[in-house]
């Protein structure tokens, strides 16, 4: 298979972890004989040094005529001072929205090599944790009517949750058809009991629903399930959620894994064309170290594999290779214990590199 993937290295860490990630998608292409060309568009603080705004159009151009998009991370104090569409992250939201990515798929997985580096209670932890959160990206309260106005109290603000069914259908949908491959459960997160938008989120998952009879779904209300997370974190299969759910429970699910450099996520939308990244930031605090934790952007380019290209043997074989690695002990230092061997970024992607040629 020949695909084009347009790959973002962006700001502070973005470059290595990226680099370690190109390195595992190379194994791949080797030990499975496929060809993978990247192009390397800017975006973030690195598209504003050279061309003095985030998201260049042949960017966008670039990547629309790709298979897929690989980033790292964009950002950084550097441009932090900057008016606020010209900022790093602007261009990511831009990107999102001008290759109509409506759905954030982020799994949430304890491996058990780091379960002692979990929040959770052993017990819990034992249980095991392995969630993917399906948000919807592109609706809801952060893109409503908002503004100010003169209340009878003085000047008073406000923002808009409005989600149209179609919204919901196609976010649903993409809960359902990962449930099928997965638990066959979807838990749908909504405030039904106040809100007019969450009535009709539930009443439209339902609907949804019937299209998969052998997927179970069951509704949990936002508050609840912030609290199911940590009592019980395994009862979970697919979680779908709105837009502002999603990016708190989000949060929640990753830290209950006990690291951010380890969790990958996709950004999807009505074609093949997705975009994966790592859900960490650009950490200025270690750039240019060779330090941080590449297994993040590695798993991502796995995601891209089985979600973009239906590589399903090549995804298991990234995957295989980085439970490997921890297994025989290698940490880098974010995820590194006494009694393990501490590697660098760099080092810890031409491990798992290696053990994807070997296996
Ligand atoms: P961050 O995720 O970059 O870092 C938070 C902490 O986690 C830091 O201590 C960092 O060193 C550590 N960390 C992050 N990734 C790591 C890795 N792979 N290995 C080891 N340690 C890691 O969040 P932040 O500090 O709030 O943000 C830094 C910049 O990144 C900001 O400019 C922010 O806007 C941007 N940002 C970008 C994205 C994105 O590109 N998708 C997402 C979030 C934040």
């Amino acid at each position: 298979m020949e695909c084009k993937i347009a790959v973002i290295r962006g700001d502070g860490i973005g470059p290595e972890i990226i680099d370690a990630a190109i390195g595992c998608l190379d194994a791949v292409a080797r030990r499975f004989g496929h060809t993978f060309r990247y192009s390397f568009p800017p975006m973030g603080g690195a598209a504003i040094d050279a061309t003095g705004v985030p998201l260049p159009q042949e960017t966008i151009d670039d990547c629309l005529r790709s298979d897929a998009v690989l980033l790292g991370a964009v950002g950084g104090p550097k441009w932090d001072n900057l008016a606020g569409h010209l900022r790093p992250e602007k261009g990511l939201l831009n990107l999102r929205s001008a290759l109509g990515l409506y759905a954030n798929v982020r799994p949430a997985v304890l491996y058990d090599q780091l379960r002692a580096g979990s929040p959770l209670k052993p017990a819990i932890a034992k249980k095991g944790v392995n969630i993917m959160v399906v948000r919807e990206l592109t609706g809801g309260i952060y893109f409503g009517p908002r503004g100010y106005r003169d209340g009878k109290n003085g000047q008073e603000a406000y923002d808009t949750e409005v989600y149209s069914i179609a919204e919901i259908e196609r976010v649903a949908k993409i809960a359902f058809d990962i449930a099928m491959g997965r638990r066959k459960k979807v838990t749908s997160i909504d405030k039904s009991n106040v809100l007019e938008t969450g009535r009709l989120w539930r009443a439209t998952v339902n609907k949804v629903a019937k299209s998969y009879p052998d997927v179970r779904v069951e509704h949990m209300l936002v508050d609840n399930c912030a609290m199911q997370l940590v009592k019980e974190p395994s009862q979970f299969d697919v979680m779908l959620c709105p837009n502002m759910f999603g990016d708190i429970l989000t949060d929640e699910a990753a830290m209950i894994t006990g690291s951010i450099g380890l969790l990958p996520s996709s950004s999807l939308g009505a074609t093949k064309l997705g975009l994966y990244e790592p859900i960490h930031g650009s950490a200025p605090d270690i750039a240019g170290q060779d330090i941080a934790n590449p297994i993040a952007t590695i798993l991502a380019a796995a995601m891209m594999l089985s979600s973009s290209f239906s590589l399903i043997q090549e995804t298991t074989a990234v995957e295989r290779a980085v439970n490997v690695i921890l297994d025989k002990g290698y940490r880098t230092l974010d995820i590194s214990e006494t009694g393990n061997k501490k590697v660098s970024c760099s080092k810890m992607g031409e491990l798992i590199a290696l053990e994807i040629l070997n296996s």
